[in-house]
């Protein structure tokens, strides 16, 4: 229902206003994705218009991907950005399993799996804008600093800055308590 009222929202603004959908912020598994976008069927058979195009296929088998496309093609597909909140929420998800699979599985605790969903989530949203090679280099801040080492981790680190005044010989104020 929300991808056909996404189809039919796209269409009209294109066709009665002139206008293009950029980019869409959404679920990476999101049906909208599947509708709102030209059909492969169709541009397969528009070279003049799509030239040298091949249907995608599937890394297994080398199938063809379904085709669900139902965007006119005169009208220009939009680009889409994953949502951070559903991808952190995917990623915390898979936690969360490993820690309902007990204590004979993991040692990883219900606050443990708390933890890496709020690192997680701010380590997105300050990375989002960077360059893949930048987002790579930050991806492994949330695990390392859960296990307390903030090498990987910027001046936004309480913890960092409390054991470099440490190491310092610096008296803490109560403005640096350890916060997870
Ligand atoms: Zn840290």
């Amino acid at each position: 229902m929300e991808a056909d009222a996404a189809l039919v929202l796209t269409t009209k603004m294109y066709e009665e206003h002139g206008l293009v959908i950029n980019k869409v912020v959404a679920d990476d598994d999101s049906s909208m994705k599947a509708v709102v976008c030209h059909s492969y069927a169709a541009k397969e058979k528009r070279p003049d218009l799509f030239p040298g195009y091949k249907w995608p296929r599937t890394s297994k088998g080398n199938q063809k991907n379904k085709d669900g496309g139902l965007l006119p093609l005169h009208i220009p597909e939009p680009g889409w950005l994953a949502d951070p909140t559903h991808r952190t929420k995917v990623v915390a998800k898979r936690f969360f399993e490993i820690q309902k699979k007990g204590k004979g599985y993991s040692t990883i605790t219900k606050a443990d799996c708390l933890h890496m969903k709020k690192y997680y989530g701010y380590f997105l949203k300050q990375n989002q804008n960077k360059t893949y090679e930048k987002m790579l280099a930050a991806s492994n801040t949330p695990l390392e600093h859960l296990f307390d080492n903030h090498a990987f981790c910027g001046s936004w680190c309480k913890r960092k800055k409390e054991l470099e005044m440490l190491a310092n010989g610096e008296k803490l104020t109560q403005s640096y308590e350890v916060y997870y």
